[in-house]
């Protein structure tokens, strides 16, 4: 008889959380959560309705009638409970990221760590953000917009649902979390963590359910005055459009197509691994990933030998193993979604360095894919204009340092971008003509007070730091005569 494990058993999600307590779904539809490692179902989740959501609502709005009176203090101090609630639970939320989204253990930290760091990052942008400013006879304040709705994406559900709320309580608003359907377990413990902060009543409401239902409901409902969305273009412009009828405001945070700038005097040695990792982080499920790496042509040749010899640190494997690079994508549809690409990139023309179609051998279960690196690519290559979402990096050639900024412009996306060189001040000049919201030089670096966003498709606004508070105010002048 074979014997029923932990990894066995399937877990049952049913509630919500509104109003400071668990809430039974009044919605009935049952999803399935499936374990990108091998295609079982690991959690059925029972997922809210409207009449959920508009009960999320409600509670936001009461609450936001003394929420939104609160000083900076006040404020900071609620921070502070949900800083230590969520830190208490960095293991099970980096657990529940590898479980069920199979982000890899090492990466899935860092993703969790940065969430928790938001609430720190959020108070020092109060402390330096000033909420009233007076000259003469007028007095101009920042006030809380009101109940905003946040909406998450799947790739780092708990990072975004951290930055935004972080900022949102920053800012004096109360919220309604609609996180991304596909990251349950990481909500359960993320509800856990609201539980034990113990917050008043209403001012952070969670409601898993389908985006066209609870995220729809959020975007049409009149009580909510802004949304903050991290997603795909094409439904952050349905919000917009949506939003347009009842006037929200709205930050989002969507797609890239990330440039990586090599320059003629990049020390290889270093570069590659760091254009690498800008390319394969998360597994290449990454909004920011560094997936065109613009070279010069007279080093192609060695650019190409370093890449293949560097591929060593990108092995495919077990998320959970901390060896591993490169884990699974986080579902059939990604898997998909990248093979497609893959047999479009070879139909387009460019030839594959390393990795190809299908499964890596050893990884025949599961949503597996094989990192690939394309060169011979050419910049209007559909593999270099749009988003593929997984592990998969263009090699395009350029001549002349221009040539090398007019290629990493040219895109419909402007999020983040990387340069790599040993002249600095050169390295910054290059930067400076990037029509991104982020340059990184030689290699990934965050900085929490550090806007965040995107210029054209990659989205409107900014998240981090006092940026990211500012898109959860309104500005009020008072004249005296
Ligand atoms: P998605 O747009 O399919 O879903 C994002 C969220 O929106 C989910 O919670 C979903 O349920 C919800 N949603 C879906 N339809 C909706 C609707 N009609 N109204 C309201 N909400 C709705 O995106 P995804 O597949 O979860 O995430 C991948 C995308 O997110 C990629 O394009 C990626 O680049 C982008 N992303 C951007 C950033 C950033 O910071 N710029 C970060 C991570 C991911």
């Amino acid at each position: 008889m074979k014997t029923i494990t932990a990894r066995d058993m399937i877990k049952t999600i049913k509630t919500h959380y509104i109003d400071g307590a668990f809430v039974e779904s009044h919605g009935q539809e049952v999803m399935d959560i499936i374990r990108p490692t091998d295609g079982k179902v690991i959690a059925r989740v029972t997922l809210g309705d409207e009449e959920d959501t508009r009960l999320a609502i409600t509670a936001a709005k009461r609450a936001f009638a003394t929420f939104g009176r609160t000083t900076k203090e006040e404020r900071a101090s609620i921070l502070r409970r949900l800083h230590q609630a969520i830190s208490a639970r960095i293991d099970d939320l980096t657990s529940a990221m590898v479980e069920e989204y199979g982000g890899v253990v090492q990466f899935a930290r860092l993703i969790v760590d940065s969430g928790v760091n938001a609430f720190p990052a959020a108070e020092k942008g109060l402390e330096e953000l000033p909420l009233t400013r007076s000259w003469g006879k007028t007095t101009v304040t920042s006030e809380p917009v009101g109940v905003a709705g946040l909406i998450t994406a799947w790739n780092a559900n708990t990072l975004f649902i951290c930055l935004k709320l972080a900022s949102a309580i920053a800012a004096g608003c109360t919220v309604v979390i609609k996180p991304s359907e596909l990251s349950s377990l990481q909500t359960q413990v993320m509800i856990e963590c609201l539980e034990a902060a113990k917050l008043p009543k209403g001012v952070c409401n969670i409601v898993i359910g389908r985006g066209d239902v609870v995220g729809a409901e959020l975007v049409r409902n009149p009580d909510v005055a802004k949304i903050s969305f991290t997603g795909s273009v094409a439904v952050g412009q349905s919000i917009m459009r949506d939003g347009a009828a009842t006037m929200k405001r709205i930050t989002l945070e969507l797609g890239g197509k990330s440039p990586t700038i090599l320059l003629d005097d990049a020390v290889l040695d270093k570069a590659i691994p760091a254009a690498l990792i800008l390319a394969f982080m998360n597994s290449g499920q990454a909004c920011a990933a560094g997936t065109r790496l613009l070279v010069p042509i007279s080093r192609l040749g060695a650019v190409k030998r370093a890449i293949v010899d560097a591929m060593f640190s990108f092995a495919v494997g077990a998320p959970a193993d901390p060896k591993t690079g490169v884990g699974p994508m986080v579902s059939q549809k990604q898997y998909e979604r990248i093979q497609s690409y893959i047999r479009k990139g070879i139909e387009e023309g460019a030839d594959i360095l390393v990795g190809g179609e299908g499964h890596p051998e050893g990884f025949e279960a599961g949503y597996f894919v094989k990192p690939t690196v394309f060169v011979n690519v050419k910049n209007d290559m559909a593999i270099a204009q749009e988003e593929i979402f997984g592990p998969v990096l263009c090699v395009i050639a350029y001549d002349s340092e221009d040539e090398a900024i007019q290629i990493a412009n040219d895109s419909k996306y402007g999020l983040h971008a990387a340069v790599l060189g040993t002249d600095l001040p050169r390295a910054r000049r290059v930067a400076s003509q990037i029509r991104s919201g982020r340059v990184v030089i030689n290699g990934m670096t965050d900085d929490p007070q550090a806007p965040w966003g995107g210029f054209r498709f990659s989205g409107v606004g900014r998240e981090y730091g006092r940026y990211g508070i500012e898109a959860f105010l309104e500005t009020r002048a008072i004249l005296e005569s």
